[in-house]
């Protein structure tokens, strides 16, 4: 940290100086209409360019792995180019009401300078050097893209300075928009409460939509008529109606799943299916992942319709139901992490206590099924 007296185009809104080329018809690109104020002023600057290159190392490295791809060539190239010093304080005649900088009365903390180790703060360090040891350095850091600058760039150089390890992985999030692709603001008067919408369509129909419609590594459109549509058929559709024709036909047929080994084309589809999904949680690629279970619902879907188990008879007809009740207890697990409410309601009405782990083998034979309300109504 040094001291350094200059002038620079400020942003009220972001609490942030800017650069020529931030400027935007005059104003910050967040905060369009928002005056920028010129400043002049002795600060204490963080010597952040001291950090550059092993900033650069550690990015491209992936040691500290910026998530997804656009944002860490952007921060590469932010990087690349000429990287300043930052300043971290600002007079107290113009922030009265700012933390105080130790030992010097007339400068507080600038916001981010002081925001920032709340990470490590929060997670005991300073004052509980156990559990700082537990939950540092923290797995995966989730944030807003326009935020991204302090979090890829000034935090890690803070904490190289301090000598202290960086997150293992920063996911930048885009932003959330309206379903005309305008940023939500309560001057617009366009905002969505989850809440209201969580009253209104179920907690696990929110969940849904928004891991299978809003990417999380661009911006996306909040619908509420896509929202209503995908319940409709891909909640209410294919995967309620799957479970109740299914426990429809077991029920019939005595009400206990019968002996069988499960189908090697559906097993294929539900390993292709789990693949996906674990792929897509690793790249913070949900909506993939979520598709590609669906498949796998449709598939069984489709087997259903092929089969036609209602036409048929003994052995012929017992198989069909036990690959119906095996691929329900495989669609129970994958479904637990997007929409666990509905993923238990299916392990409870197939019989089983608990919803299955991936890797436990197969439903067993005799098993009595609880055919319950239906999963979801529809809309
Ligand atoms: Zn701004």
């Amino acid at each position: 940290m040094y001291k350094k007296s200059y002038t620079a185009k400020y942003c009220v809104g972001c609490e942030k100086f800017l650069l020529d080329k931030e400027i935007v018809k005059g104003c910050c690109e967040i905060h369009p209409g928002k005056k920028l104020e010129t400043i002049s002023e002795e600060n204490y600057f963080f010597k952040l360019s001291d950090y550059k290159e092993k900033l650069i190392t550690l990015i491209k490295t992936d040691k500290y792995k910026i998530q997804p791809k656009a944002a860490k060539n952007e921060i590469l190239s932010f990087l690349k180019n000429d990287l300043r010093d930052v300043s971290f304080s600002r007079e107290k005649s113009r922030l009265p009401w700012g933390v105080p900088v130790p030992g010097d009365k007339d400068q507080v903390m600038y916001v981010w300078a002081d925001a920032l180790p709340n990470y490590i703060t929060g997670v005991g360090y300073g004052s509980n050097s156990n559990k700082f040891k537990k939950w540092w350095p923290a797995q995966t850091h989730i944030i807003g893209k326009d935020i991204s600058r302090f979090h890829a760039i000034y935090w890690p150089a803070m904490l190289l300075s301090a000598g202290l390890a960086t997150p293992k992985e920063l996911l930048v999030h885009g932003f959330i928009n309206d379903e005309k692709g305008r940023k939500m603001s309560k001057s617009i008067g366009n905002v969505i409460d989850p809440f209201d919408q969580i009253n209104t369509y179920g907690l696990d129909t929110v969940r849904y939509y928004f891991l299978r419609s809003i990417p999380s590594n661009q911006d996306g459109n909040y619908s509420e008529t896509d929202l209503i549509d995908r319940h409709n058929a891909e909640l209410v559709n294919t995967l309620g109606n799957l479970l109740s024709r299914s426990l429809n036909l077991i029920e019939k047929s005595g009400g206990k799943v019968p002996a069988g080994k499960y189908d090697t084309t559906l097993k294929k589809e539900y390993n292709t299916a789990l693949k996906k999904l674990n792929e897509s949680v690793a790249n913070f690629d949900f909506h993939h992942g979520v598709a590609a279970v669906w498949k796998f619902i449709a598939k069984v879907n489709q087997y259903v319709d092929k089969t036609k188990p209602w036409t048929l008879e003994g052995k012929k007809k017992e198989k069909v139901l036990y690959n119906l009740a095996e691929s329900l207890r495989l669609i129970s697990a994958l479904t637990y992490p997007i929409i666990p409410n509905a993923s238990e309601e299916i392990a409870k009405q197939l019989g089983i206590k608990k919803v299955p782990l991936i890797k436990s083998d197969s439903i067993k034979v005799g098993t009595k099924i609880k055919k319950g309300k239906h999963l979801f109504s529809k809309k």
